[in-house]
């Protein structure tokens, strides 16, 4: 393998939470003078292959994603799920914003951020370009999510799942390769930024998801509870920052 396929692969890898990766030995060629009994007694040191996902097919497109996903049954949030979310908006945003798994109301509608949450980001989002006078609306960006299938209770998801869901995360985000990423929450920016450090640490500065800025804020749900109005503006600060970013 060449040296950068070899660089891409691991980052990839990395994106995806496998931080540690084991050498197979290779397992010794079987000879025909070898008694089965012996070869029985003592198998070979060949670890259980696990099929590691590929990286991006070539001439990939959000079309072809969608029907990889298909009816998924990889991870154990499938049993609970209506409707499996995908992602929502221009698949040539500029900017793509991404929270952590689909509620209730997601859930049921096959759509991301369409609950309370999700009407507080579109507002979020028109209402800072209103008033920055940048022309954009919602279907403009593109919305997904780390995960495609909703926790049972709108628990965090785990990192297992946030790994099988998470090759569809890169290729989403490759596939589109936007100007700039928003991370909604610290599931997300854990997610993209293979970090366990939370939003108030991460928030107001640049990161990069491979060569694309990437900005974290705080994820809509948390900014419904009352008792966060200082998070809220922080949150319309981090939004004026991406859009201008962005749009200028
Ligand atoms: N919360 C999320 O993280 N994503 C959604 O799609 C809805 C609520």
């Amino acid at each position: 393998m060449e040296r950068e396929e070899l660089r891409r692969r691991l980052e990839f890898y990395r994106d995806l939470g496998l931080t540690t990766l084991y050498r197979r030995e290779k397992p010794a060629p079987a000879t025909m003078a070898a008694a089965p009994e012996k070869v029985a007694a003592k198998p070979a040191a060949v670890p259980a292959l696990i099929p590691l996902p590929s990286l991006e097919p070539e001439g990939d497109t959000l079309l072809r994603i969608r029907e990889d996903i298909g009816e998924c049954t990889r991870c154990r949030l499938h049993e609970g799920r209506h409707k499996l979310v995908f992602g929502s908006g221009n698949e040539q945003a500029k900017l793509v914003f991404v929270g952590e798994g689909p509620g209730a109301d997601e859930d049921e509608q096959g759509l991301p951020f369409v609950g309370r949450a999700g009407q507080l980001l579109t507002q979020m989002i028109e209402g800072t370009a209103r008033k920055e006078g940048i022309p954009l609306t919602r279907p403009d960006v593109y919305i997904c999510n780390v995960v495609k299938c909703r926790p049972p209770d709108n628990r965090t998801p785990l990192p297992d799942e946030m790994e099988i869901c998470g090759q569809f995360l890169y290729r989403q985000l490759q596939v589109i390769r936007p100007k700039a990423i928003c991370a909604l929450g610290s599931t997300a920016a854990k997610a993209l930024l293979s970090t366990k450090d939370g939003v108030t640490k991460l928030r107001g500065r640049w990161h990069r998801w491979h060569d694309i800025p990437l900005r974290v804020t705080y994820h809509p749900s948390y900014l419904l509870r009352p008792y966060n109005q200082d998070a809220k503006r922080e949150a319309w600060e981090d939004l004026k920052t991406v859009l201008h970013f962005v749009y200028d």
